[in-house]
């Protein structure tokens, strides 16, 4: 992370961490950690929450542990832990040593497991998973103990001790916390700890044939990893007591837990299971989809990891679930881009364009400017002929008013290059104008007229001859309402897909410099927008995908929030 970067600070998880400091509940160094479940890719959302404990340990000079919360061994999967592990870095953090897993913890857990029981704080319970359901009661009735709850601890020990050697079918036999089956709070309504599953684990392989559950394995695995602050999304302050009640019975190290609001974004989903559905259902083009929020769809689509920092920043952390606009994303990409991004000139719907006082046979290197942002990018030459091509909707035979750009008889400049005057229109049979007749006016080079004389626009251009054909992919939302989670009786939120969120256009013209592009390299093509190579690119066919437009819709809508318009939740 570079220093220049918009420094977090000032929210309620860092006033936390100061007084814990202050008050000295915990010494120094401060430890957090970021704790993923292996079952499927990182999305923007896990980026609120790397940049949150990563920027924490950072700005106290702690550590942050990247642990995978891999309990659950029917959904996990190595292609996962390796996909997080790539993104995590690619955002811009490092772990160092600190990788841990749950499953390095399993022996421990099974001890403290084994401690509860000989303390008479946990027993195995013989009801079946919907039996335990429906003892459960619900938020206005209390549970209902089960007739197993009792059983003296050396039966307990002997049965749990049976169940990890395998004498018991699956869903048989649980191991419960003995608490209170009339619990305001459900979560602390004697809760599994164990479940018998025989499958095997990508880790620890079939070692074990019990496994923990997550709030079980959660809380004890921060507390072993000496986590001083474990932060977590809001869904997890009713289960605080319960990991509370654990960290006191076993009298281990107790980490202080802090709750935030997780990312919801508008226009897409940010679950792992829809997530999981879109790609599995083939609505998108897999994982890196460039529409995805997931991390490497964004990667794809060419948005950088400080671009990603910057929003996480700019967004800060709340106690409040809302969902933040997308185009707040987009103005914070656009900010990182417009720094650094080299300028180059593309035409995604060329029209032919043939210079008529122009030499047969003659081209000129003209000067361009790589980025009027950064003096330092120099320039480039781009090669002019007679016969262009510019963007068809920049011409209109018959103009509405304001329209400034190309029209018979009208004069306009062709950047870094001339002005130019079309003469006339050339149709086709069907009445499609395929090409324009133009004349250039020599005295204009470099795109100023030494009389002074003024033109209303400017438009970009390839040299026919010189430019390379290219594919270019243009994405809208996945979604066109902004809260496609919300979703009308008898419909599926997959019917909220927008089938036009990608548009291939497969005959673009780009200047001939783009042949050195290379996947993930990003480009401004002027006028345009923002792009980025695509790895399905070659040599002699470049392919790339837009970013995000030049337009920024950001400043309307944080008027429209200003002005007390309804904010999305
Ligand atoms: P899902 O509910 O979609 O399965 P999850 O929260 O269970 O997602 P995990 O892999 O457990 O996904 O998440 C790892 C960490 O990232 C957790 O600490 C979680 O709180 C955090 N996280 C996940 N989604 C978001 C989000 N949208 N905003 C902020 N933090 C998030
Ligand atoms: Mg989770």
């Amino acid at each position: 992370m570079s220093e220049s970067e918009p420094k977090t600070g000032g929210d309620f998880v860092r006033e936390g961490v100061d007084e814990d400091l202050r008050t000295g509940r915990f010494a120094r160094p401060v430890v957090t950690r970021f704790p993923p479940e292996p079952n499927g890719y990182l999305h923007i959302g896990h980026a609120k929450s790397i940049c949150l404990n990563f920027g924490i340990a950072a700005d106290y000079g702690g550590r942050c542990h990247l642990r995978f919360d891999d309990t659950n061994p029917t959904r996990e999967e190595q292609e996962y832990i390796d996909a997080i592990k790539e993104d995590v870095r690619w955002l811009g953090f490092d772990w160092g040593e600190h990788e841990y897993h749950a499953s390095d913890y399993f022996e421990r857990l099974h001890e403290f497991a084994i401690q509860l029981v000989r303390a008479g704080k946990a027993y195995v319970c013989d009801l079946s998973p919907d039996d335990v359901r429906a003892h459960r009661g619900t938020l206005t009735a209390p549970g209902r103990e089960s007739p197993w709850r009792n059983r003296p601890a050396e039966e307990n020990l002997d049965l749990f001790r049976r169940m990890r050697a395998g004498e018991f079918p699956e869903g048989t036999r649980t191991l419960r916390a003995k608490i209170d089956m009339a619990h305001p709070n459900l979560n602390l309504r004697d809760p599994v700890l164990y479940r018998i599953l025989r499958a095997s684990h990508p880790r620890t392989g079939s070692a074990w044939c019990i496994y923990p559950t997550y709030d079980w394995a959660h809380g004890q695995s921060d507390s072993i990893e000496g986590i001083t602050h474990s932060i977590c999304t809001l869904e997890f302050e009713d289960h605080r007591p319960l990991y509370d009640w654990f960290l006191e019975a076993l009298g281990v190290h107790h980490p202080r837990q802090i709750e935030f609001a997780r990312l919801n974004l508008t226009h897409t989903v940010m679950s792992k299971r829809k997530l999981l559905e879109l790609v599995k259902g083939g609505r998108v083009r897999g994982w890196d989809d460039p529409r995805l929020p997931t991390l490497r769809g964004m990667r794809r689509r060419g948005y950088t990891p400080s671009a990603i920092r910057a929003f996480c920043a700019r967004i800060g952390v709340t106690k409040f679930n809302s969902r933040t606009e997308f185009e707040l994303l987009e103005y914070c990409l656009r900010e990182d881009l417009n720094r650094a991004v080299p300028r180059v000139l593309a035409v995604l719907r060329p029209l032919r364009v043939v210079v008529e006082n122009y030499p047969e046979g003659k081209v000129e290197e003209l000067e361009a400017i790589n980025n009027p942002e950064d003096p330092a990018a120099g320039t480039r030459r781009v090669p002019f002929s007679r016969v262009l091509y510019v963007e068809a909707e920049d011409f209109m035979e018959v103009p509405p008013p304001k329209f400034y750009r190309l029209t018979p008889g009208r004069e306009v400049r062709l950047r870094y290059a001339y002005f130019l005057t079309c003469r006339e229109v050339v149709k086709d049979s069907t009445g499609r104008v395929v090409e324009l007749r133009c004349t250039y006016d020599p005295a204009t080079r470099g795109g100023d007229a030494p009389d002074g004389r003024k033109v209303k626009a400017t438009l970009h251009w390839v040299s026919a001859a010189h430019a390379l054909d290219a594919e270019v992919r243009l994405y809208g939302h996945l979604f066109s309402a902004q809260n496609p989670d919300d979703v009308e009786e008898g419909k599926s939120w997959l019917d909220g897909l927008d089938p036009a969120s990608l548009e291939v256009v497969a005959g673009a013209k780009v200047e001939p410099s783009l042949a050195a592009a290379r996947a993930g390299d990003h480009y401004q093509f002027e006028r345009l927008g923002y792009f980025a190579a695509d790895p399905d690119s070659t040599p002699d066919h470049p392919v790339f995908n837009r970013t995000v437009t030049l337009r920024d819709e950001w400043a309307k809508v944080a008027k429209r929030q200003a002005a007390g318009g309804a904010a999305t939740s």
